[in-house]
């Protein structure tokens, strides 16, 4: 996933496009998390192939900078960062029935769980591999998400206390581990939304009916990246921030990167490939959305939907190409994309910058997702497999080693 082709004498297949993962960067932002989060320490999120940053190099550069946890959402992702050899401990989160719970306890991950069958499921793979499971109950505190539900509906007990009592009693019978208990904020992203506090208040009754009931978590954890930057109160023993680790902003709003101290780790770049000059009044692309005012240059960028370039990018998100942002000229395709740079001087094999830092002047993922209609989540996350990763261990002035 996400690694240069070779061929098979083993030299690399040139592919014409590549995003280039700042990890001094991803390293620095988990510094600024880590002084954030006061005496918590820094679980780093790399679900989804580190928001497409790419698993294991990401990791590694988030443990570098200091996170002493790493979090997925699923247990594959937990496994492929044992199976490169990563030893810290790893949370993963979201399961369905039929996981690969066994694997996962004797691979020393830790799993989050949110419903009695998980529970059941793991004590049960734990008796299979002679071992105790070390557990993380999820409380639902007001996502309304996945968490057992904190809240009495009817006159049952409610999901959390059943789960609980359910934990303590496979504990008893070492099949399990009580090691965390957690939740997950609904609108952290807007600081003073009422359910912040709400939720806050919610887990430190969760926290207390886990308590009472006898289990003693290692870590309990809250924050997530907006959290971690805006309400420091929410830290408990750990964090648990993703996107301000590859330095975007969580809250657009509240601040921007900068504001927050971090730096973005993702630059999309592409390779010029035909280069035309055409007549005015010229369709350009499918459906021929775009039409040219006058006489001018085309270049055909070669990433498009497939890669992750969002097909409702078209005619809006800009790029950089000599030094000039211009818009995508009509519909991005599943290969390619246009732009129309005018008389701009550009070359076949000339770097188009889709969105990066923004200090050469190219556009950001937040520029893009505010074009797209989008958060900048979605936007680094979607960039797919299909081009390789380039890891570049630190930038100055613009300048990059590899
Ligand atoms: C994705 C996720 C995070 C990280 O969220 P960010 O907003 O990227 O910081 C933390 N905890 C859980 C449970 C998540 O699913």
């Amino acid at each position: 996933m996400t690694a240069t082709t070779h061929d098979p004498t083993g030299a690399p297949v040139p592919f014409p496009a590549r995003i280039e993962v700042d990890l001094a960067a991803i390293a620095a932002n988990v510094g600024v998390l880590r002084e954030r989060a006061g005496a918590a320490g820094v679980m780093a999120v790399v679900k989804a192939d580190a928001y497409g940053h790419g698993l294991v190099p990401s990791a590694q550069a988030a443990l570098a900078g200091g996170a002493s946890w790493l979090g997925v959402a699923q247990l594959p992702e937990a496994i492929a960062l044992r199976a490169a050899g990563v030893t810290a401990p790893v949370l993963a989160w979201l399961h369905a029935p039929g996981a690969g719970f066994e694997q996962a306890i004797r691979a020393d991950i830790d799993l989050g769980l949110s419903a009695p069958w998980m529970l059941e499921e793991v004590a049960a793979a734990a008796r299979r591999a002679g071992r105790t499971a070390r557990v993380h109950l999820k409380v639902d505190t007001g996502l309304g998400r996945n968490g057992a539900y904190l809240f009495a509906t009817g006159a049952a007990a409610s999901d959390w206390s059943t789960l609980v009592e359910r934990a303590r009693q496979l504990e008893a019978e070492d099949a399990v581990r009580v090691a965390g208990l957690f939740s997950h904020l609904a609108c952290a992203d807007v600081p003073e939304h009422p359910t912040v506090r709400a939720q806050q208040e919610a887990f430190r009754e969760a926290v207390s009916v886990a308590e009472r009931a006898g289990l003693r978590p290692e870590v309990r954890h809250l924050s997530n990246s907006a959290a971690t930057l805006t309400a420091p109160e929410a830290a408990w023993d750990l964090v648990r921030p993703g996107l301000a680790v590859y330095g975007l902003s969580p809250a657009p709003e509240v601040g921007s990167s900068a504001d927050f101290g971090l730096v973005p780790a993702m630059t999309a770049i592409a390779s010029a490939s035909v280069i035309k000059r055409v007549r005015a009044g010229q369709g350009v692309s499918y459906g021929h959305t775009y039409t040219t005012a006058r006489e001018t240059t085309l270049v055909d960028v070669p990433v498009g939907y497939g890669d992750g370039v969002p097909r409702h990018a078209s005619g809006v998100a800009e790029v950089l190409v000599a030094g000039e942002r211009r818009p995508i000229a009509g519909r991005v395709c599943m290969d390619q994309f246009v732009v129309d740079v005018g008389d701009l001087p550009v070359a076949a094999g000339d770097d188009i910058i889709l969105f990066g830092p923004g200090s050469r002047g190219e556009p950001t993922a937040q520029d893009w997702a505010e074009a797209v209609g989008t958060i900048n989540y979605e936007i680094v996350t979607r960039f797919g497999p299909r081009i390789p990763r380039e890891y570049v261990a630190a930038r100055a002035g613009g300048q990059e080693t590899r």
